[in-house]
This record gives structure tokens, C-alpha cells and sequence, in this order.
């Protein structure tokens, strides 16, 4: 449950938005009119983050486990296929209007931040039956009582204060477009609001083709797109977003131990990227979605709150069984283990699903705002000393946008060109950046603002014996060392290993 933003914390997170801008990490969609509500384009520092972090989890699923392939599917899909998964009839966030303020509101938002206002004032008993209540007003989808439990917890619109409110609607999430050019009457073409569906369709593909045998998974990064209701918090809530989402498919039976065993994996993965333990924690479902058994939450705490970053959900066998009765196409596995209870194979079924599923651009936000470090730095020493406030990104090594800068300290006596011969050198293992504008502590807090973790300086010495200077960035420390050991000192650093270690 989230707690109310503060001040302190908003302050934060618009710290991080201007940032973010400046740096070059996350732009407003089409600025020059003003963007566009809840789309955001990712500049070239951005990309480099974004593009780390979704090489680390791909390597994650399909390298470190030897049963899970990869694919990528379409964006759009045969239109029964929204009809099979229940998002055409299902995929529904209540919403509510205040009759003064005009604005609108998710009617299960409001209820879930009056349940965190309970949980904070120190009663969490009565927060924990309020969200209960909503998550049974919810699931028998009755929204007027929905409507009445905003009144009856004497919810107020926090722009016009009052509390005059519509009734509760349901809205369908789904962006759709004319799939066809020529037949008008055509069923719309949606833009996938999840990229799970990619995957259920092309579950017998996969295990044919790739001789899979269960339990195996298939993962997939793509985008996503929902028409979301109330768009805040920069890129946590997005129209257009990128999911990295696993299916795992398993016999019937064992999914309580997979749904176990993803869950752990999961939150080590986030542990192992930075994300430290107190600031993650699972959150259970109150209200199921229409496909879940189980489902459980991995939050992190955002300067506004916990908020869920990735979902864990047990499917069972609703997808693929849908997907058969529509298509009448078999989704069936053919099991030939031997199952001990009767000595023979356990024969045909529709696996069960475990899924694993994250926001690209909620961990992209989550490893932003972890990184996002200012301290007080004294230099110099007796009188000269001064203090001066640092901003510098944290960011893991291994998904640092460049990994190491290269300065020549001065623009003379052979130093550029001895940069140029260490770039040439490492570009081939690293992303490297040659700067030799302004004085070596300015050159610094450009490098720190946008989280390179090495600053590699070329000076005198270098020219007489061939070693240079290595700044570290979070501890501003320097070490002396030869060119020749840089490629195995910057790469044990950088290497995707040190995460895997963790996993
Ligand atoms: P929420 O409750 O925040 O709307 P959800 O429960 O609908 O999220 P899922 O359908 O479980 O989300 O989607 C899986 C993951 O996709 C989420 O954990 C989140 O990281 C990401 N995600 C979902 N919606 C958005 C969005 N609008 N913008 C960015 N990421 C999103």
C-alpha cells in the first residue's frame, strides 16, 4: 500500500525528473507541442540505461537458465485473441468524476490512498479492511457499492475539496485502430496492452520448434500500450511502455512451488541490481485479475511511495485454454515422464503458466531514483578547505550508460592523441567518451551527473611510463595503473557477471 507523497518526496522525484532532461536520460514525448499526456522518449544516455537493463534480464531469463527461450512477436494480433484473453470484456479500471472539479479519478486509487492515509495515522487494521472491501466490491463488479464506500469514507476530490461525485464507470484500457483499409465493418485492431498474449499464441510454436520440454518459459520484451486512466508520476504510469515479461510453463500441480521459486528469484534480481532490501517488498493481491490463482506484487519504495514494479502472477490454465476454445485448436503438451502414482506417463494437458512480469521503464525509473545521490564534499585542506555539494548517479557499473571517460589533462604535448590510443584500444569491449574541454574537476561533474563509474586522466607521467590515473566516481578516489591492466580492471567492473553472481 502507498503511503501519501510529502513534499520532501515530491521535491525528489521533480529533482529526478529535471534531471533526467537534462542529462539527456528521458525527454516529454513531442515538447515542442507540448508533449503528449503519460509518453515519453528516451534520449541518448536513456537508451544506453534502458538498453542495459533489458540486455541484464534477457541474459537473466535465456542465458542463465538453459529452459527458457526467447521470441519476439508483433505488436498486433488476430483481434479474437483480446476476446480469448478477457481484455476485450475485461480489461476495465473503475473510473469516477468530481462534478466541480472536473477532473477524474480511479475510483480503487482513491480508496487505496484513503487505506495508506489508515495505515500511516496508525491503523493499519481498518486500512487492510477498506482495500478488502473494495477488492469484494471489485470482483462482484459492483460499482455502486464502490461509489458508496468513496462517500461513506467521506473520500473528498483533492482539487475542489468536495465530495460530489458521479457514478463509478468501467473503462476499457485498450488503444484500438482500423485494422483493415478496405472493409470499414472490420473488428478493430488493438494495440497489445500486454505482451503475455504473444507468447500464449505462439506456446506450440515454441515447444515444437525449440523441442522444449516442461518445464520450460518463453520471455519477451516488447511494447505495451494502455489508455491509462489518471497518467502521473513521469514514466511509472505510461500510455506506451515496454514490458519484460516470462511465461513459464508447467505441469499441473507444481505451479505453487514455481510461483514460489519465480518469486524469490525475482526480488534477488532487483537485489543484485542495487536495489536495496528495505526498499522492496511483496505486496499480495487484494483483488485478483480475471486470470490469476495467485498474484503477488514486487514493490519498490518510488520517492512516492511503494508502488508495484513487477507483477508474479500463477495463470493456471486460463490463457492457453481460452486460446484453444476460440481457435479449436488443441494447447495441449504431451508429458511423457512417468508420473510414480500410476507408473505411466502423465500423457496430454494444458500447462499451467507461472509469469513473471516487469515495466522496462518502472525498473528504468527504480534504478534512476535509487542512483540519484547528492552529498556534501569538502576539498582542500586548513584554510583553503571548502565544502561544495555533489549530485552524481549511483548506478550500477554494469548498466552505467558509458562505462568509462577518457581525459587528456592537457591539449598538448602528445596527451590527445595518447587518449585517442586508449579509446581505440577499449572501444571495442566498452562505451567509452573522449573529453578534453574545461578543467579535470569540471570534466568530473559531467561524468558523475550521468553515473560513469571511471574517469581515466592522461598526464605527464603517462607519457614517460605508460600508466594513467583511475576516478572512481563514488568514492572520488584515485589509483594509478598501467594502460595495459585497464581492459581487465574497467571489464570486471562493468561485467554483467557481478549481477549474476548475486542471482
Ligand atoms: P498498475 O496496478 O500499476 O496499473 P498492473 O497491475 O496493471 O499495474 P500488470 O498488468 O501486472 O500491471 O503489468 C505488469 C508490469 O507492467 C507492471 O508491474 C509494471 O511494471 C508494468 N506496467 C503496467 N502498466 C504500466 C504503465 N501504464 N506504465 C508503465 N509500466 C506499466
Amino acid at each position: 500500500m502507498s503511503k501519501p507523497t510529502t513534499p520532501a518526496e515530491s521535491a525528489q522525484l521533480k529533482d529526478i525528473v529535471a534531471h533526467a532532461k537534462e542529462y539527456g536520460f528521458v525527454f516529454q514525448s513531442s515538447e515542442i507541442y507540448d508533449g503528449l499526456a503519460a509518453v515519453y522518449d528516451y534520449g541518448p544516455n536513456g537508451v544506453e540505461l534502458k538498453n542495459n537493463l533489458k540486455r541484464l534480464w534477457w541474459e537473466t531469463m535465456t542465458q542463465l537458465h538453459g529452459n527458457v527461450v526467447g521470441i519476439d512477436a508483433a505488436i498486433f494480433m488476430a483481434p479474437q485473441t483480446w476476446e480469448a484473453s478477457g481484455h476485450v470484456a475485461g480489461f476495465n479500471d473503475p473510473l469516477i468524476d468530481n462534478l466541480d472539479s472536473k477532473k477524474r479519478y480511479r475510483a480503487d486509487v482513491l480508496i487505496e490512498e484513503k487505506a495508506a492515509e489508515y495505515e500511516n495515522a496508525g491503523d493499519p487494521a481498518r486500512g487492510a479492511a477498506l482495500t478488502a472491501e473494495m477488492g469484494r466490491l471489485l470482483t462482484a463488479n459492483d460499482l455502486a457499492g464502490v461509489r458508496q464506500l468513496i462517500i461513506d469514507e467521506k473520500i473528498l476530490c483533492p482539487v475542489s475539496g468536495t465530495g460530489n461525485w458521479t457514478e463509478v464507470r468501467q473503462f476499457n484500457l485498450m488503444f484500438s485502430t482500423q485494422g483493415s483499409a478496405v472493409d470499414s465493418e472490420a473488428p478493430p485492431v488493438y494495440l497489445r496492452p500486454e505482451t503475455a498474449q504473444g507468447i500464449f499464441v505462439n506456446f506450440l510454436n515454441v515447444q515444437k520448434s525449440a523441442r522444449m520440454k516442461i518445464p520450460f518459459g518463453i520471455a519477451q520484451i516488447g511494447k505495451a500500450f494502455r489508455n491509462e486512466i489518471v497518467a502521473r508520476q513521469f514514466i511509472f504510469r505510461m500510455r506506451e511502455f515496454e514490458q519484460m515479461e516470462m511465461q513459464f510453463f508447467v505441469r499441473p500441480g507444481t505451479e505453487g512451488e514455481w510461483y514460489d521459486t519465480w518469486k524469490a528469484a525475482r526480488r534477488r534480481f532487483h537485489e543484485a541490481l542495487g536495489l536495496p532490501a528495505a526498499k522492496l517488498r511483496f505486496h499480495d493481491h487484494d483483488k485478483l485479475a480475471h486470470y490469476a490463482k495467485a498474484a503477488v506484487d514486487i514493490e519498490y519504495e518510488f520517492p512516492f511511495g511503494f508502488k508495484e514494479m513487477e507483477g508474479i502472477h500463477s495463470r493456471g490454465d486460463f490463457d492457453l485454454t481460452q486460446h484453444q476454445n476460440l481457435s479449436r485448436k488443441k494447447q495441449q503438451y504431451f508429458d511423457n515422464d512417468l508420473d510414480p502414482a500410476t507408473g505411466k506417463p502423465y500423457g496430454n494437458y494444458v500447462p499451467y503458466v507461472v509469469e513473471t512480469s516487469v515495466g522496462a521503464d518502472r525498473l528504468f525509473l527504480a534504478t534512476l531514483c535509487e542512483a540519484f545521490q547528492e552529498e556534501t564534499i569538502t576539498e582542500g585542506e586548513g584554510d583553503a578547505q571548502t565544502t561544495k555539494q555533489r549530485t552524481f548517479l549511483k548506478l550500477h557499473p554494469a548498466v552505467a550508460p558509458i562505462k568509462a571517460a577518457i581525459f587528456p589533462l592537457v591539449r598538448k604535448d602528445g596527451m590527445p592523441e595518447k587518449a585517442q590510443q586508449i579509446f581505440d584500444e577499449l572501444r571495442f569491449d566498452f562505451r567509452l567518451v573522449i573529453e578534453d574541454k574545461d578543467a579535470i574537476g569540471k570534466r568530473y561533474t559531467r561524468q558523475d551527473l550521468i553515473g560513469t563509474p571511471f574517469c581515466i586522466v592522461v598526464d605527464g607521467q603517462t607519457l614517460e611510463d605508460d600508466t594513467v590515473t583511475v576516478r572512481h566516481r563514488d568514492t572520488r578516489e584515485q589509483t594509478r595503473m598501467p594502460i595495459g591492466a585497464l581492459r581487465a580492471y574497467i571489464g570486471e567492473a562493468v561485467s554483467f557477471k557481478t549481477v549474476f553472481a548475486k542471482l
